[in-house]
């Protein structure tokens, strides 16, 4: 998107802005499986600043924070949960399509009379919220958390500023991809002046790689495959090969991108038997989430991903195939 997205932008809707500016209540920030910077960061920045006016505010999701992102202001607070341990008044969720990605925790945190708060940027959003406001056309959940925090006449402090900083830092590949707009970067400098430090934001990304790291990423990087065409890269990981602190760590469906030529990148890897995590990366040419909607995924157009059932063989030549269909429409 080259064009300033900001006219097509919505504004946070007037109920949310009621329900968020009460002066005290309690509130659960949920976040999804295999959390991410952009729900971390937007979660926590909107939770730190309902504290500040009062709530009482509970962080949890299915899974935990990954340790590089620990530095995150407010994430030694966040809570690991197989079940609700009860039911709240007010639930937050934000990057979050869809309710089934919260593994079962909103179901059971959520009552009747809850009033649950879908905040998020990705258009196959399925609005399962009591609010919901969802704009495709944010690059990140954490612009529209900032434009949500300043509606409320919330102050930026450094903590909420860094947060919501690496949301938008991270899920626009550090201002590279084509999601990133002048919106994107008014917010950035705008979090900037409030306090956030991209050095540091950069320094705890990508220059803290524990020593036998690139040992791992020399062994990856190996098995990248370009199909003849050169118009796919894919790069398979079966489980083993790394440590999960890597996996977690490393955005590695970034190198088989990184290819000229390449239209569509994927990442497949080995979760457990039988159970492929898949990434898919696009440049602008194919719509990926078509491809991981086909197998119950979802995400953005360039950007998305899906879990399959097999082999790790098995899922390769399923995705594969619908890549080459999706490029080509034939499965050969
Ligand atoms: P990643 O490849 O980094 O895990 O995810 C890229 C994008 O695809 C993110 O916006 C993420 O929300 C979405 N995504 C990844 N995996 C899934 C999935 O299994 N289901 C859905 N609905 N979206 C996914
Ligand atoms: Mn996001």
């Amino acid at each position: 998107m080259s064009k300033d997205a900001k006219d097509l932008s919505t504004a946070p809707p007037r109920r949310l802005l009621d329900i968020l500016s009460a002066s005290t209540g309690s509130a659960l920030m949920l976040g999804h499986v295999h959390p991410d910077a952009d729900v971390l960061g937007t979660l926590l920045a909107l939770g730190l600043s309902l504290e500040r006016s009062g709530w009482t505010v509970t962080y949890a999701g299915p899974h935990p924070v990954p340790s590089v992102l620990a530095f995150l202001p407010g994430s030694d607070r966040w809570q690991v949960w197989n079940a609700a341990p009860r039911r709240f008044d007010v639930i937050v969720m934000t990057d979050c399509p869809n309710p089934d990605r919260s593994e079962g925790l909103l179901e059971g945190a959520r009552s009747p009379s809850s009033q649950v708060l879908n905040i998020d940027h990705h258009p196959d959003n399925r609005r399962y919220g009591t609010e919901n406001w969802i704009d495709p056309t944010a690059a990140a959940t954490g612009e529209m958390v900032f434009d949500l925090l300043e509606a409320l006449g919330r102050p930026m402090t450094p903590d909420i500023a860094l947060n919501l900083f690496t949301a938008v830092h991270t899920d626009t590949g550090s201002f590279r991809y084509s999601n990133t707009t002048p919106r994107t970067f008014r917010i950035a400098a705008e979090l900037a002046a409030a306090g956030a430090d991209p050095s540091l934001v950069s320094d705890r990304l990508y220059q803290r790689r524990a020593p036998d790291a690139l040992t791992m990423l020399g062994r990856v990087l190996s098995r990248v495959q370009l199909s003849p065409d050169g118009r796919v890269a894919w790069l398979t990981v079966p489980r083993g090969l790394c440590s999960d602190a890597f996996l977690a760590a490393e955005d590695l469906v970034t190198y088989p991108r990184s290819i000229e030529g390449v239209d569509v990148a994927v990442l497949l890897r080995e979760e457990a038997d039988g159970v492929v995590k898949a990434s898919l990366r696009g440049k602008g040419r194919i719509p990926v989430n078509r491809i991981a909607h086909q197998f119950g995924g979802g995400g953005h157009e360039n950007a998305a991903g899906c879990t399959l059932r097999g082999t790790l063989e098995e899922a390769t030549a399923k995705l594969l195939g619908a890549v080459n269909v999706a490029l080509n429409g034939t499965n050969s």
